[in-house]
This record gives C-alpha cells, structure tokens and sequence, in this order.
C-alpha cells in the first residue's frame, strides 16, 4: 500500500526549496499571519517521483485500459488538443484582462460557437455552462424565461422513463414539475401516451436522444410536430451526440433548445469530476434569453463581450467558461472536419453494434436488434448461483477492464449498459466479449465464489460503496 507524503517525510530530506518572493518585512495584518510552520512534507525528489508514478498506475485510465462506460463517451481524445490548449499563449491570459488583448481567444469562441451551431442546427449557443447538467439548468431556465415573456404559465416538463438521470433534477432545481412518460417496450415513446400528457401547462419535453437503451426515436419528427402544435418546446439533451454528429441535426429534427457534453464528444477526457463545458444551444426566438456575456463580432472585425442583453437568464458561471474544454473541442472540430466528425459517430454506432451482435446471442438485450452508440444488457435470467450484475462488473476489473455502467437504465433489471465508442479496435472489443461470456457463463458456474469475491487483483478489494460516499477514510491505518 502507497503511504502517504506526510508517513514518508523526514525532515533531513527535500526536494525542493521554496524561495519566498515576498518580503519578510512586508506588512501583513497580525491576524492574517500563520501561527505556526507550515506543515509540508520533506520528500527527496526521488522518492516524490516513485510516489506519484505509483499512485498513477493503481489508476484505470483511458491510456492503460478499455473504458466500455455507457452513457459516458469515455473515448481516446488527441492529444494534440491538450497540447494546443497548455501553450502559454493560452494558460497566461487572465480573465480579467481587458477584452482588446484576447481577441484571439474571443475569435475561437466565437467561431466554435458557429460550428457548434452547423454541427447541431441551432442558431445560437452559449458556451458557459460547465457541465451537461448546468446546460440543462441552463436550458430550462430559458424555456422558463420565454413563457414568462409571452405571459403564458407553464410549469410542466415531460420526461421520458428513458432520459437521462440528470433531466428530471434539472427540471426541478429550474422549478417544473416533472411528469413522467413510460416507454415502450421497443424503448419508443407512445404518441397516444404522449398525447394524453400533453395539457395547455405543459412547457416542455426533454428528450435524450439516443435514449439511454441506446436507441433513436422512431417517431422524432410526428412528437415534435404534436409537441409544438401544443405550444410547448422541445429540449434535446445532446450529450450522447456521439452517435449522431455529422449525420442529423437536432435542429433539422424541431428542437427549440439542447445541450452538448464537450467532455464527452469533443475531446476533452472527463471522469472523477474534472473540468467539463456543456453549451447551451437554441433556435433564434429564444437567443435574447441566453447568459451574457454574448460574444459579438463588430463591424471592425473585432470581438467584444455584449452584456446588453436585458432579456438574459443572467451568469451562470464565472467569465467565459471552462475555457481550455472549449479550446480542445475547437482543435477536435478544425482537426477532423465534417467528414471526421461523421465517420467518428458511424465507426462509434458500427462498434457498438458489432459488441452487440456478438453479446446478442447469449444474453438478453432489451430492444436490442439494433443500437446507435450503446446498448443495455438484462443478464438476469442468464446468471447462475446468485451471481449478480454487480459481480460480474467486478470481476471484469480482475481482467483489467474499467467496468461498464451499471443497474442504469432504471427500467432493467440487473442492467449492464456497455459503450465502446469508436476509438477501439476490433481486436479489443472480441476480447472483451470473450471475457464477459467466460465470466457469465463459465466462472460463474464453475467457481462462482471467485466472482462473488472479486476483485482480488487491485489495490482494494470489495468496498462499501454506500459508507465510502458518506464517510470516505482517506488515511490507511
Ligand atoms: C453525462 C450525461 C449528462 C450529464 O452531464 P454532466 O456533464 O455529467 O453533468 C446528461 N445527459 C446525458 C444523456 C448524459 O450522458
């Protein structure tokens, strides 16, 4: 077990030496002065190396493993992009500096800001949400802020069974109701179901398209000519454009508003909570409503931020955004084209129905004759001795493997929800087919205790996930 840098310090020891660049004598208020040393380990340089080299490779990352995490879009990103966004040019500026001396940085905003509008067909988007999530927020308070603005109260949003797990809290936090809209069997929406739903209150539908069984609505074009003939909009939750960017737009489709993962879709490697950008997207009517800053071209071919926007939902997030995401997405954008973009979303669709082909005829896959980028597993009636979804998830990570998602969709009973994106080879995915049929259907006759007891080959076994979220130790004893 790694210990930590405090367990390994000794004081004859040091890396480095900080030299102080402030004066000593330099006035700091006595209340605002440290009390006591600062408690900083003394590492040799050697050891500080071996600690951190060892604590990256007890990781799982996309550059060691395959990382099937559906509904994540946990895919290679080039590394020209994280390249491009650590030049200095681009770490130095500050965000306050005046805006004269970042046109660079404002023109590649604005100009993602266009190609995310050709990409999706919308006609605006706000590149400030930090999230997916936050997008939604974003979204709904625009929705929100539109019916304010034609004096009509509608407080309703609807949601599909098979949206994603952040639609529903979004809506609320943005204060609508949320009512919910079970599919089908086949994973579709009931037009007649949707019908009886749809009252003079409702505001809205969100719909996540592909759904999160991984499927393409059937009837997208009939719901939204309903949707709208109710006066009602429709939110498109983009953050699987994965499957779909260069062949349809949402825009093309109806919808009045949407979000996009960037961290998922565009090159920016995401997991543990790191730094993400989900931009917000409308059609024309609602554009007066998005956050300001607006970033505007003049006649002088200059850019500057327009706060004037009295109809705004307001700031979401401080200054522009997650601004290195944004750049990485701008790079992944001129980088592949729209040819690119398009063969990245056919080869993602290709593999996972390659993976689902295989997986098909051994293991129930709801809805499954087809899928766009992922597809959902019910092993139930396939697992032996007790053997559960979960268990089988861990004992893949005994094969090296990030886990898939799991027990997501709600709807699946022991679901396991598997995403190959397009990055990984033919090779690769066989393999992991192969792993997964010999864990359901050999260990788990053969030896189940070894797959109730995994894992054993990582640095932890079995934990208490419910404890470790609410109370995390952080120290091994
Ligand atoms: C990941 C995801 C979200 C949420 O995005 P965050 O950046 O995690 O907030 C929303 N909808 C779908 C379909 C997603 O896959």
């Amino acid at each position: 077990m790694e210990k930590l840098l405090n367990e390994i310090s000794s004081e004859c020891l040091a890396a480095y030496d900080i030299d102080c660049d402030v004066p000593i004598d330099c006035e700091i208020p006595q209340n605002l002065k440290r009390k006591s040393e600062l408690d900083l380990p003394n590492i040799s340089e050697i050891d500080l190396l071996r600690h951190f080299t060892n604590l990256s490779r007890k990781n799982y990352a996309l550059s060691t493993t395959f990382y099937p995490l559906g509904s994540c879009t946990m895919k290679y990103n080039p590394l020209i992009s994280e390249r491009i966004a650590k030049l200095k040019n681009f770490t130095k500026i500050h965000p306050l500096q005046d805006e004269k001396t970042i046109q660079g940085s404002l023109e590649i905003m604005f100009e993602l800001e266009k190609d995310l509008c050709e990409i999706t067909g919308m006609d605006a988007f706000s590149l400030q949400p930090a999230a997916g999530a936050q997008g939604e927020f974003a979204g709904l308070l625009i929705i929100s802020q539109h019916f304010k603005y034609i004096k009509q109260k509608r407080k309703k949003i609807i949601i599909p069974d098979l949206a994603h797990g952040t639609n529903p809290a979004s809506a609320s936090l943005a204060g609508f109701e949320v009512i919910n809209l079970p599919s089908e069997k086949d994973g579709n929406i009931s037009i007649d179901k949707l019908k009886s739903l749809l009252t003079s209150d409702v505001a809205a539908i969100m719909l996540t398209v592909p759904n999160t069984l991984g499927i393409f609505e059937k009837q997208i074009l009939e719901i939204s000519k309903v949707v709208h003939s109710n006066g009602s909009l429709l939110y498109y939750d983009g953050a699987n454009l994965n499957a779909v960017m260069g062949i349809v737009r949402p825009g093309d489709m109806g919808f009045d508003v949407m979000h996009l993962n960037l961290h998922k879709t565009f090159a920016t490697p995401h997991g543990g909570g790191g730094p993400g950008s989900g931009p917000v997207g409308v059609k024309s009517f609602l554009e007066p409503f998005l956050p300001v800053p607006r970033i505007k071209k003049t006649s002088k071919n200059n850019f500057t931020l327009d706060y004037k926007k009295p109809k705004s939902i307001g700031k979401l997030k401080a200054f522009l955004g997650n601004f290195p995401v944004l750049l990485k997405a701008y790079v992944y954008i001129k980088a592949l084209g729209s040819e690119g973009l398009k063969n990245a979303s056919q080869q993602a669709v290709l593999n996972a129905n390659y993976m689902l082909a295989r997986i098909r005829e051994k293991i129930e896959v709801p809805a499954g004759n087809r899928c766009m980028h992922e597809f959902v597993l019910a092993p139930k009636s396939v697992l032996k001795n007790n053997i559960r979804t979960l268990d089988v998830a861990k004992r893949l990570l005994d094969y090296g493997y990030y886990a898939p998602t799991i027990y997501f969709p709600l709807i699946v009973a022991e679901a396991m929800m598997i995403e190959p994106t397009e990055t990984e080879s033919k090779e690769t995915l066989d393999k992991f087919v192969d792993t997964l049929i010999k864990i359901i259907f050999e260990e788990s006759e053969k030896c189940p205790q070894i797959v109730k007891n995994a894992p054993q080959n990582t640095p932890v076994k079995r934990l208490d996930e419910v404890t470790a979220a609410r109370k995390p130790i952080l120290k091994w004893q």
